[in-house]
């Protein structure tokens, strides 16, 4: 994986609800994948592409800093991340290239099923678990609620029983995990699908050009998806 050169460099989530049909979709563009397991990165045989496998939460950095030109990351995780790098100070840049059929779910606020729930002004004073703050955050504002949040990595769907938090701000697709966990699901926050993004200031002739190859391939893919 060299900086210098000019192979054109898509990172996509290693593994994950996001990995299998990321990998599908470049195979239905022709890329010829060699993927060993553990490996970081794998070389496309037939194009000037290298494809790099990392965490979800890593791939709008990577763009953003323009260490990688393309990424396939959920919006949630792109939104999250853009909100972030604002209120730091930080380069936030990126370019939707094409918003992708998988990977759609819903960012939403949960309280236990016992609880009384009458609209967001029922979360004011209460604590709010979430791997997602910023999304979290300017939603509550923009609903006049004052709450305190919680951010967690992992397992938010227990907090509310480990006695950490009074709801949880989560994703959902079927909202299973949910009513497994005792929650109902009370407010959609936000709506989420997977996206091809590009780093903004991708200048390199050769790999516009590439990219201009792929980009009829994958909305042919999107369509015959429908
Ligand atoms: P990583 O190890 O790469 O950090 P992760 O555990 O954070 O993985 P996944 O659970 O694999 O992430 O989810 C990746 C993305 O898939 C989510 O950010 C979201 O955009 C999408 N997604 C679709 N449906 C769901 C769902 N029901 N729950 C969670 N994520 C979902
Ligand atoms: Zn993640």
């Amino acid at each position: 994986f060299n900086q210098n050169s000019n192979r054109l460099r898509i990172a996509m989530q290693k593994s994950g609800r996001l990995s299998q049909e990321s990998q599908a979709l470049l195979g239905s563009c022709g890329l010829k994948i060699n993927l060993r397991e553990q490996r970081l990165i794998a070389h496309v045989e037939n194009m000037a592409i290298d494809i790099l496998r990392v965490r979800d939460d890593d791939i709008p950095g990577l763009v953003m800093d323009g260490v990688c030109d393309l990424g396939i990351v959920g919006e949630n995780v792109l939104e999250e991340e853009s909100l972030q790098r604002q209120l730091d100070n930080e380069p936030c840049d990126y370019a939707v290239l094409s918003r992708l059929n998988f990977g759609g779910c819903r960012l939403s606020i949960a309280v236990q099923q016992e609880s009384a729930y009458d609209g967001p002004a029922s979360l004011n004073g209460k604590t709010i678990a979430t791997t997602y703050p910023r999304l979290l955050n300017r939603y509550l504002k923009q609903q006049g609620v004052q709450a305190r949040i919680v951010t967690l990595k992992g397992s938010v769907e227990v907090a509310p029983r480990a006695g950490l938090a009074d709801a949880i701000c989560d994703l959902v697709s079927t909202g299973a995990t949910l009513e497994a966990n005792g929650l109902k699901e009370v407010e959609v926050i936000y709506r989420s699908k997977a996206v091809l993004i590009q780093r903004k200031d991708l200048a390199d002739a050769a790999q516009l050009k590439l990219i201009n190859t792929l980009m009829p391939r994958i909305n042919a893919v999107m369509q015959a998806n429908e």
